[in-house]
């Protein structure tokens, strides 16, 4: 099945009971046993539920992985992730990442002994980083502000020769764009509160792999501790999914006429964005992606938080506001917005600076979007 049909079909077959053709949502808690242990797949809704399931195996599907499990949003799916991991082990993150994630690391996993050592995007950094107790490599790419691209498949090498796992965070490219297994990670995580969903109506996360063992250990931290998207939920992200693949490619045009029109702007210092031809990252976007994204990221000349909110304040169309990936345009200011959990000394090393403004883009009219930029970043 090509990538258009799975989007639209995957895991979903219509209802046995009933036809009907898209998956019910099952409002139910539990399921009735004709004896003692004998039911149909279904138990307690905490440990599985048949319109999760439906969704769990759509994104397996998608991203070319033979096990998913979908949480209650993203830091809930990497919770889960790193849950499997023992004290005294070590993780080596890229350090341009969203700033939830590293939140998790260093205040709740790293009291618990878990150890984490941040590096640059430079997969020769993850190497040199490398200790006898290191378990996992977590990258994200593009990276979570700036923009950045990590060599996924090197990256991987490195892990492989080393007995390292990857963890890939996916939101950014989603699998239209980017398939992680392919390139080497072995889990990808995703928040599907961003493209999967795609409508800035729901929170959700999720994992997808191939190692049983590992997914049974997933699991069963899931089941214990209880992040499970409810049934409704569950159902939304599928019928988001559906119009996956065309949101993707209407985001990444507009994306492109966005970063070339910033590109050229008097008032704008520099712009991020793989698919310029200028982008250091252009050659390797190429290579490992099948398209750029929707995300654009720049910096304002002389920019700070007063020039910055003069800017917001002036925008008719695209809003200010937390999170990305919806059909509607949003822009962010990471340095206080989705990066305020960094303290400032690691977010200088990121170049996470007070001139940056973080840019999703929208499947509005690329004229009207940019009309909307031209007079805010004007006036
Ligand atoms: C938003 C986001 C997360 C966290 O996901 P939630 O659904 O908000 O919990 C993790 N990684 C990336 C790249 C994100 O953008």
């Amino acid at each position: 099945m090509k990538f258009k049909t799975k989007v639209i079909h995957a895991g979903q077959e219509p209802d046995k009971s009933t036809g009907s053709v898209i998956p019910p949502v099952y409002l139910t808690s539990t399921y009735r046993q004709e004896e003692i242990g004998k039911h149909k797949g279904f138990e307690y809704s905490r440990t599985g539920n048949p319109t999760r399931k439906v969704l769990e195996d759509c994104l397996a599907e998608l991203e070319n992985g033979s096990l998913a499990l979908a949480f209650a949003s993203g830091m809930a799916a990497e919770h889960a992730v790193l849950s499997t991991l023992r004290p005294g082990d070590h993780v080596v993150a890229c350090g341009d990442m969203y700033g939830g994630t590293y939140r998790l690391f260093e205040e709740v996993f790293k009291p618990f002994g878990l150890e984490f050592t941040y590096v640059g995007w430079e997969a020769a950094e993850f190497k040199q980083a490398v200790k006898e107790n290191t378990q996992l490599f977590w990258i994200e790419s593009p990276t979570n502000p700036l923009i950045r691209l990590i060599d996924i498949r090197e990256v991987a090498d490195i892990a492989q020769n080393n007995g390292i796992r990857v963890v890939m965070d996916n939101t950014f490219a989603t699998p239209v764009f980017q398939q992680p297994m392919e390139l080497g990670a072995d889990l990808v995580i995703h928040s599907t509160t961003k493209y999967i969903g795609g409508h800035s109506d729901l929170i959700g996360g999720a994992v997808i792999l191939n190692d049983r063992n590992w997914y049974e250990k997933i699991k069963h931290i899931q089941n214990a501790v209880g992040a499970i998207p409810g049934p409704f939920d569950s159902w939304l992200m599928l019928r988001g999914i559906k119009t996956l693949a065309i949101r993707m490619k209407q985001h990444e045009e507009n994306a492109i006429k966005i970063a070339t029109f910033l590109k050229d702007h008097p008032v704008v210092a520099e712009v991020y964005f793989p698919g310029l031809e200028s982008s250091p990252y252009y050659e390797l976007a190429c290579r490992q992606m099948a398209g750029f994204g929707g995300m654009v990221s720049f910096k304002l000349k002389n920019g700070n938080s007063e020039t910055a909110n003069r800017f917001f304040r002036k925008l008719k169309i695209i809003a200010l506001a937390e999170s990305l990936g919806g059909v509607e345009s949003l822009i962010n200011y990471p340095a206080v917005m989705t990066h305020g959990s960094i303290p400032e000394k690691q977010r200088a090393v990121i170049g996470i600076t007070n001139d940056l403004i973080r840019f999703s883009v929208g499947i509005e009219d690329a004229g009207d979007l940019i009309e909307d930029l031209s007079t805010a970043l004007i006036g």
